[in-house]
């Protein structure tokens, strides 16, 4: 059986910016048509258009395996349900699509109705990821977001009646002018609609966005790092009392089977196709191009779309694939990203993983800084379930500077 992948469709399209994203997307729907039609067309040549699941076609190549599949954005929630449609078909007709795989669809209130959502329910989409950001207006206003708070409530209380009980709410906290007091009553209404998961994201302020450019005109100044801190500690504390467990960085989920099943792929370093523009891709692959893997070839290559609508879709017309960079991972990058992905996580660095990447002992490699993040109480080493080396939650509010410190022993 081919090795399991997951897939990503980058939908870049929004009814407008908001003022602190720096996602691909566009404010136009002009071109949604061709876009559809790109998407499959690149769906198509990626994996080889006459696979058919269970049939080996002529260079011996067998449709992949794919158990995760999440459409991303910008809005994927502004697609109509036709386009929906197509898409999951051509990923159907392209992949072996498990029975059980995790398809999860971003939701952006004020997009959506209940037979909107009722209709992604009948294609087979199983998860949904709310934006709501906030349920306080005056963040909302701040973040420019199109939705207003009884919007985002509708919302939630649509998902439920369509019968979705896998769902998550995005929430964001740090932004200009915010306490932890009102921080606080976000994560009080949220515990209320009894969610499966939940991504609290601290705001960053990315250059090139509105917000970004608002502070540097010095029209409200950044919560310093003590603050942000507070900010994170308390949004752990009080979620894991109130039965969410902390799974990564920036998410919680009510018990295991409820962590999100595409994004720890991400985390685990496992295999991804990415469609559309601006989308990255990552496996083992050959010159033969994106997507199609040598098992043969063992580095790491990460690819990624041309961030422009317009050049997808003309490269896409002209019977080419819409690439614009790849990079093979070295050793040391393979190694680092391990790393740092695995401290992201409560499950942490799988340390027997490593040792057989890098054919190195890895608690020999970093026994001091390991020793000094264990008797500063930042980091710990587990023997089972596997050996592993994890942050604690004061380790993990100092993320950067330990991977800064891991990064300068491994570059
Ligand atoms: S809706 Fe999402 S992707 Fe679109 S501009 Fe806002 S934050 Fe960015």
């Amino acid at each position: 059986m081919s090795e399991p992948l997951s897939v990503y469709i980058h939908v870049p399209f929004c009814l407008k910016k908001c003022s602190y994203c720096d996602f691909y997307s566009i404010g136009t729907l002009s071109f949604l048509p061709a876009y559809v039609a790109s998407l499959q067309r690149e769906i198509q040549i990626r994996t080889g258009q006459s696979i058919r699941p269970g049939l080996v076609d002529r260079v011996g190549r067998v449709p992949q395996r794919v158990t995760t599949i999440y459409f991303g954005g910008g809005t994927p929630s502004l697609l109509p349900l036709e386009d929906v449609k197509k898409i999951l078909a051509t990923l159907h007709t392209c992949y072996q699509v498990a029975g059980d795989a995790e398809i999860t669809f971003e939701v952006n209130p004020g997009t959506v109705d209940q037979g909107y959502l009722s209709g992604l329910k009948s294609l087979g989409v199983n998860r949904l990821s709310i934006g709501v950001q906030s349920f306080d207006p005056y963040k909302i206003k701040v973040l420019s977001r199109i939705h207003t708070i009884e919007a985002s409530i509708e919302a939630i209380e649509a998902t439920k009646s369509a019968g979705f009980d896998n769902i998550g709410l995005d929430l964001i906290y740090g932004t200009p002018g915010e306490t932890l007091a009102t921080w606080r009553q976000d994560l009080h209404m949220v515990l209320g609609f009894k969610v499966a998961h939940l991504s609290c994201y601290m705001l960053t302020l990315e250059p090139g966005t509105p917000l970004h450019a608002q502070y540097k005109r010095g029209l409200f100044q950044s919560p310093g790092s003590g603050i942000l801190t507070d900010f994170f500690m308390e949004t752990s504390t009080f979620l894991e009392q109130h039965g969410y467990d902390h799974y990564e960085i920036s998410n919680f989920a009510r018990g295991v089977q409820n962590r999100s099943r595409h994004n720890s792929a991400y985390w685990q370093m496992t295999p991804y196709d990415g469609f559309g523009p601006a989308a990255h891709s990552f496996g083992s692959l050959n010159d033969k191009g994106p997507g199609v893997r040598d098992p043969g070839r063992v580095s790491p290559v990460r690819s990624w779309n041309v961030a422009d609508v317009k050049a997808y879709i003309q490269a896409l017309s002209a019977g080419k694939l819409p690439v614009h960079e790849r990079e093979v991972l070295s050793l040391p990058q393979q190694v680092l990203e391990r790393v740092m992905l695995g401290l992201r996580t409560s499950d942490g660095i799988d340390i027997t993983a490593v040792d057989k990447m890098t054919g190195q002992d890895f608690l020999t490699r970093f026994a001091p800084l390991v020793d000094r993040l264990e008797r500063q109480g930042l980091g710990v080493v587990l023997t089972s379930p596997g050996k592993r080396f994890l942050l604690t939650l004061s380790g993990r509010a100092r993320l950067d500077s330990i991977v800064e410190a891991f990064a300068d022993k491994i570059l």
